[in-house]
């Protein structure tokens, strides 16, 4: 149905764990080089070498894209390694919790810099390489917490989702006339790594709350990334795409109970 994107080269940013190594591993099975980028260089490379004969050709970077020498160091690795890039990925995040009433500046600026910076810096460091290809394509992981929803204790994480689609608006704008589109995968609560770390009650009160009772799977992000990097989607920009479930349908607790009577 759609043509291949074999031989195509993309960077995803934190993809040595959860969302982006499942967005890693699915641009491989389709051909893709692959840059694999995470702070931990030994996590990267463990995830390089489990990817290796899936597909494309997949390297590594230890890089922090929340600081410009590093975004610069993954932008010029990956030139040096495959000679373009068509895809970015702009996928690395954390979301530690705070509540408002103790929430440090530091705390803040922690969540922002990874999250919202990061993803403007790694956008700009790519951006002459994406303009290069002629059918730039960039894909931000952003969330449905944020842009749609609330969770106490992720004030600062909602702010830098939601920012990542405000950034993502304007850029698109800028961005057309060179053939690079910008648009978004808003995962609900997708199971991971990062996720389970925050226990199982939260992951049971979670599945309880989707309609499809159950969490969402990193290959459910990444074909939806997938799709946003095909030829078929490149009249597709500035768009948010939720992947949650139907996490966000439900109007109070009471339609979810709905669905158990007969
Ligand atoms: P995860 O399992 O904790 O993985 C995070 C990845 O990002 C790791 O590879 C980590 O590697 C990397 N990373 C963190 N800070 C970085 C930095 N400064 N520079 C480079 N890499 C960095 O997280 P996840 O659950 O897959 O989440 C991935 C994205 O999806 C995030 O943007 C998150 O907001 C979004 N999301 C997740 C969910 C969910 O349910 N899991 C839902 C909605 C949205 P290092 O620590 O080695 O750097």
């Amino acid at each position: 149905m759609f043509k291949s994107l074999a031989g195509r080269t993309v960077i995803v940013t934190g993809a040595s764990k959860g969302i982006g190594k499942g967005i890693a591993r699915r641009f491989a099975e389709v051909g893709c080089n692959v840059m694999v980028v995470s702070r931990n260089i030994a996590d990267g490379e463990a995830v390089a070498a489990e990817l290796q004969g899936h597909g494309g050709k997949i390297a590594a970077i230890g890089a922090d894209v929340s600081t410009p020498e590093g975004a610069k160091a993954m932008a010029e690795a990956t030139l040096a390694h495959f000679g373009a890039i068509d895809i970015l990925c702009a996928n690395a995040g954390i979301f530690p919790a705070a509540k408002l009433a103790s929430m440090t500046v530091e705390e803040f600026d922690h969540v922002m810099n990874t999250n919202l910076r990061g993803t403007f810096l790694s956008v700009s460091a790519c951006l002459p390489a994406l303009k290069v290809s002629g059918r730039g394509r960039i894909i931000l992981t952003s969330s449905i917490t944020g842009p749609i929803t609330g969770f106490p204790g992720w004030s600062h994480y909602g702010a830098s989702k939601a920012g990542q689609l405000g950034f993502m608006r304007t850029a698109a704008i800028e961005l057309a006339p060179s053939g690079i589109t910008v648009n978004a995968v808003m995962p609900g609560n997708i199971f991971t790594e990062g996720l389970e770390g925050m226990g199982p009650e939260y992951i049971a009160s979670m599945e309880a709350s989707i309609p499809q009772r159950r969490l969402g799977s990193v290959a459910d992000i990444a074909n939806a990334a997938l799709f946003f990097a095909t030829d078929e989607a490149a009249y597709i920009t500035g768009q948010g795409m939720v992947i949650d479930g139907g996490q966000i349908l439900p109007e109070s607790p009471a339609a979810i109970a709905e669905m158990d009577i007969a």
